[in-house]
């Protein structure tokens, strides 16, 4: 997916908001592991942001935002923030939005922030006014994951979970269990045994032509060339698996 985004203020005058920690600081921090980790999924991202110099004018700095966005067409404009309100009186996640497809995006990132961070849900926000998410002509979104300015909400910042947060909910795959999964895997890949290339046989087998299906005791539905080339069907979940009976196996979340 073509993507684009912005990190908020940085420019001038607007230097975003201040409490117990800082905005324009945590927004860029959090923002490039964002970026990084939509590229590692094959996402082509564009930075919007506009250079910290020349100092723009609030006016100039939004419309540079949105016109470098529409001139490269994205499917998909994130605009990075960090919420503020008055010392320890608001507190949470929340994500901006003004259109239907827009909203999807957003109720999804708000709620894994949530879950991610331990932050409670203050869930999709409809900000038709704000200019960057009006003006962009594709779903745009801006993530105000959690208050600067509430000492609780900052004591759960971590930058790396809200980064994999923010990107479960866009595309909804969890990059900490893709980390995972793959460190796991690529170890024993060296010594990795042979598998049997065989057909299995038993009542949850179905033969077809070229492979087999089979029922499996968990309830996956597993559509198999063979025993570790297939395609399992879950409730709400398909994962696939491949290995080359050479040493080179992998598995990977294709959705859910
Ligand atoms: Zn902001």
């Amino acid at each position: 997916m073509k993507t684009t985004y912005d990190f908020g203020h940085g420019t001038g005058q607007d230097r975003g908001a201040s409490g117990y920690r800082n905005e324009e600081h945590d927004c860029r921090e959090y923002g490039a592991l964002v970026i990084k980790k939509l590229q590692a999924l094959g996402h082509t991202c564009y930075n919007c942001t506009p250079p910290a110099s020349p100092a723009l004018t609030l006016g100039q700095s939004l419309a540079y935002r949105v016109n470098k966005a529409n001139s490269i067409g994205s499917q998909l404009h994130l605009c990075m923030h960090v919420n503020a309100f008055q010392t320890d009186k608001a507190t949470g996640c929340e994500v901006e939005y003004a259109s239907n497809s827009g909203k999807t995006y957003a109720d999804r990132v708000s709620a894994e922030i949530s879950t991610f961070l331990g932050l409670t849900n203050r869930g999709a926000k409809l900000q038709g006014g704000l200019y960057v998410l009006k003006y962009t002509s594709m779903p745009a979104i801006l993530v105000e994951p959690f208050f600067c300015d509430n000492k609780s909400d900052c004591s759960k910042y971590n930058a790396e979970k809200l980064a994999t947060a923010i990107v479960k909910g866009i595309t909804g795959i969890d990059t900490s269990v893709q980390a995972k999964t793959t460190n796991t895997t690529v170890t024993p890949v060296k010594s990795a045994p042979k598998y049997d290339e065989s057909i299995p046989t038993g009542a949850n087998i179905m033969n077809i032509s070229g492979g087999y299906i089979e029922k499996a005791a968990d309830g996956r539905l597993i559509i198999h060339l063979d025993r570790a080339n297939y395609v399992a069907i879950g409730k709400g979940f398909i994962d696939a698996y491949t290995n080359d009976n050479n040493g080179h196996g992998d598995h990977k979340r294709i959705c859910g």
